[in-house]
């Protein structure tokens, strides 16, 4: 039976663009992906910032609360002074009490550290929402293209594949059979064209009767170095060539 090369070339490069397509398809989860790596990058950022900001309220908070402590205290030793009956315990209390003032100096210079950096922390969060409500619209318009892309190419490979569908059965089955067989084990590349006197997916040189063979008798010959179907590439005057041109 004659070979279908017209068939097998149409079915190889229909299984080709099926493979473009289908790898196409697979990287778009993993663009998805950084993109919402990326948006939730963002949302962390923000997340810490008011974290550090609730802690830092927390801290002025606290320091704020022992100052009130500790003139709480000072208070009491002042009332104190006027009770106390030796001068031993007078200049105590009064020791006493210059040692908490100066703690009390010591903590509100730690209460403007803090509130200095509570400015920062909100300047950092304003920033950061500004950038997020930026970059924000951007993602998702990038989600929303790719979105498209993945229908797109999905309708892509519907058709393909229902080409596809359609040629396989037009095709006498052993040959099919051949090829996807061939296309199986040669990673969906099952045909070579013959270039020159080579096999172009290999590049063994065809022995002459074989390639006088292949132009007269239109059978499938398999090259024989790495086993694909062997076809020359047809003019558009019908006569056969060999891919360098040559009759
Ligand atoms: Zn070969």
């Amino acid at each position: 039976m004659d070979a279908d090369f017209d068939g097998l070339i149409e079915l190889q490069e229909l299984d080709v663009e099926i493979r473009k397509v289908l790898s196409l398809l697979d990287k778009i989860p993993a663009q998805v992906e950084t993109i919402n790596r990326k948006i939730e990058a963002a949302v962390q950022t923000l997340a810490l910032a008011r974290e550090k900001l609730s802690q830092n309220q927390k801290k002025r908070r606290d320091l704020e609360g022992e100052v009130k402590d500790i003139k709480t205290q000072i208070t009491k030793y002042k009332l104190q002074l006027n009770q106390v009956k030796t001068n031993r315990e007078y200049q105590s209390l009064l020791k006493e009490i210059e040692e908490n003032q100066k703690k009390i100096d010591l903590l509100e210079e730690e209460i403007i550290g803090e509130l200095l950096n509570a400015d920062q922390i909100e300047a950092d969060i304003r920033a950061a929402v500004e950038r997020d409500r930026d970059e924000r619209a951007g993602f998702e318009e990038e989600k929303k293209t790719l979105a498209g892309e993945k229908e797109y190419w999905e309708g892509q490979v519907r058709e393909l594949e229902a080409r596809r569908r359609a040629l396989l059965p037009r095709i006498p089955a052993d040959q099919a059979g051949l090829y996807e067989r061939i296309s199986l084990r040669m990673g969906g590349q099952a045909l070579s064209p013959v270039t020159d006197d080579f096999c172009t997916l290999c590049h063994m040189r065809i022995r002459p009767q074989m390639l006088s063979e292949l132009v007269e008798k239109h059978e499938i010959l398999l090259c024989e170095n790495c086993g694909r179907i062997l076809y020359c590439i047809k003019e558009k005057d019908g006569q056969e060539k060999d891919a360098s041109g040559r009759l």
